[in-house]
């Protein structure tokens, strides 16, 4: 049984150490119901943690869980006593304390950037850890401490996370095909449009004005050769005309 608990913490281990980045030495926040089942059932959660977690591991609580415990009175005195050997860190109800389970929840918000597990053995409290991904949790069952395997919601979010990490090479293949492809249309046309608009306008329109003036240079003396011509057929149309006027005017 020893052995293969361990094989699932070591397992469990691995998937928070690769997926969220835990690292030792391992913060364990410890809730009053933690400490006290710890104590009911003679557990040395400083002896036992580190072994059980594979690595160094800080135990450590918040002022509102002590401040919990001290109003309990004398029935978690124990537990207390233990809480208060842990380390004590700074949460936002420095001036308001707040219940054990809500103090826990914030300390654990924003995707856990401190990288706590959390000790508990209240139900609703683990209910709502298990919504969040990549919060561990510890609990005490038939005289042990167990790693909870990660929550459906952790699963999850490794799975979107390696997603993540998978489609942008796909879709970094999938866009230069895309760009090869349909690309045409819409993203290398613009740009190649772009291209030809910005360099094709000056020399095109300076070739047609260069071809229109030495066209007008050129039309002109054919223009005005034609209009000579034209010029000369009329005055020879003229002068036909008078003499054709005259043949016209004889056959009449
Ligand atoms: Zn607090």
């Amino acid at each position: 049984m020893k052995i293969t608990r361990q094989k699932h913490a070591k397992k469990n281990m691995g998937f928070y150490k690769y997926n969220f980045g835990f690292r030792e030495p391992f913060q364990v926040l410890l809730d009053g119901t933690f400490c006290q089942a710890a104590l009911r059932n003679k557990i040395q959660i400083r002896e036992q943690l580190p072994g059980y977690l594979a690595g160094a591991t800080q135990l450590c609580t918040t002022r509102c869980i002590l401040k919990e415990l001290e109003s309990l009175g004398k029935e978690l005195y124990g537990a207390k006593l233990i809480a208060q050997r842990c380390q004590v860190r700074h949460c936002s109800h420095f001036k308001n304390p707040v219940s054990g389970s809500l103090c826990l929840l914030s300390m654990v918000e924003d995707g856990n950037p401190h990288h706590y597990f959390i000790a508990t053995q209240d139900q609703d409290l683990t209910a709502k850890i298990k919504k969040r991904a990549g919060v561990p949790l510890l609990f005490i069952i038939q005289n042990t401490m167990v790693l909870d395997k990660p929550s459906a919601k952790s699963l999850a979010s490794v799975h979107t996370m390696q997603t993540n990490k998978l489609i942008p090479e796909h879709q970094k293949q999938s866009i230069a095909l895309l760009k090869e492809q349909q690309g045409l249309v819409k993203t290398s046309d613009p740009k190649k449009r772009k291209r030809k608009r910005a360099a094709g306008p000056n020399p095109l329109s300076c070739l047609k004005k260069k071809k229109k003036k030495s066209e007008e240079g050129s039309q002109p003396s054919a223009s005005q050769k034609k209009r000579n011509r034209k010029h000369s057929k009329r005055k020879s149309e003229a002068a036909a005309g008078s003499v054709y006027s005259g043949p016209q005017n004889v056959e009449a």
